[in-house]
């Protein structure tokens, strides 16, 4: 299948029998399809994932559905509970992660938007999984494999984000353990990565958007991006995630808040709604452009 067998590729042809036969496309055409909550993926299909990094508050969170929902998203995201990078946090952390779980189910019901929310411990599973559409699994957790074997047991739909210094063979490895336990809706997820030159002002992680070509090339698994982590700034959310779906992203998640510069996590990289009304709009024509049926709902 990999016409170019060159010892530099990542992924052997070798590896794609033995330690990713779930993973690995069974021809150049095979590309899995299947629904969430209504919402296709598949190769005609760019699902949006947009909201705020985390559910705030339920006034913020219900806000963000009615606009989201309205603007066009497929999904509402929002993460009640975070891994943050340091632990001084405001107590509001502390006192929004349960809580957190139950604005998002009120968020879905009232305004009819399915949601994608992340899951830190496996203790937290019944919870998370009775409100989740999608259990996101994120990038510092992608390689906590007793972790990702609970969440697959689930059987809910599981978006696995790119480890920030994992390559593609470690990424399917994780799809791998998903798929194994008889779980097929897995949706690969490109969030930057660390590159000798990330970490200064001009990138704190690289959008990897070959890998999207890469990825596509030897999985069937949809693989989306999520420029707003990947660039850490909102003015080039924009250009990475119209790069994103004119390399063929089957997906695209954005975080979108009401006040951006005042969100509570990640302030740098939300944009707003008319940002993200804008951004959507574009993002369409260059999915006409590429054939797609749906760009977000
Ligand atoms: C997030 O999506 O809120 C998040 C923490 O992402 P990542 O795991 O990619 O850093
Ligand atoms: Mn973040």
């Amino acid at each position: 299948m990999i016409e170019n067998k060159a010892p530099s590729k990542d992924v052997s042809e070798q590896d794609l029998l033995s330690k990713f036969p779930l993973a690995a496309k069974k021809d150049p055409y095979h590309y899995s399809q299947f629904e969430i909550a209504g919402i296709s993926f598949g190769p005609k299909n760019v699902p949006i994932f947009a909201g705020p990094n985390m559910v705030e508050s339920r006034e913020l969170i219900l806000d963000c559905a009615k606009n989201l929902k309205n603007i066009g998203a497929s999904f509402l995201r929002g993460g009640a509970f975070k891994p943050l990078t340091f632990p001084y946090r405001s107590k509001k952390y502390n006192e929004t992660r349960e809580q957190g779980i139950e604005w998002l189910r009120e968020a879905k019901e009232t305004y009819k938007i399915p949601v994608i929310t992340e899951v830190m411990e496996e203790k937290y599973l019944p919870i998370i999984s009775e409100v989740a559409d999608i259990l996101q699994i994120g990038t510092r957790n992608m390689q906590n494999y007793p972790l990702l074997t609970a969440c697959a047991k689930t059987g809910k739909p599981i978006m696995i984000k790119r480890g920030f210094g994992c390559s593609l063979r470690d990424w399917l490895g994780a799809a791998e353990y998903i798929l194994v336990e008889g779980n097929n809706k897995v949706i690969l997820c490109e969030r930057g990565i660390v590159s000798p030159h990330t970490h200064k002002e001009s990138s704190r992680f690289l959008l990897d958007l070959q890998i999207i070509p890469a990825a596509k090339e030897i999985t069937h698994l949809p693989v989306v991006t999520d420029p707003s982590h990947a660039t850490f700034w909102r003015p080039w959310v924009r250009s990475m995630a119209m790069a994103s779906v004119a390399a063929g992203a089957d997906g695209v998640m954005l975080e979108v808040h009401p006040d951006p510069p005042n969100a509570a996590v990640d302030p740098l990289q939300s944009i707003d709604f008319k940002e993200f009304s804008n951004l959507l709009e574009d993002m369409k024509k260059i999915g006409m452009v590429l054939n797609k049926n749906k760009v977000g709902e």
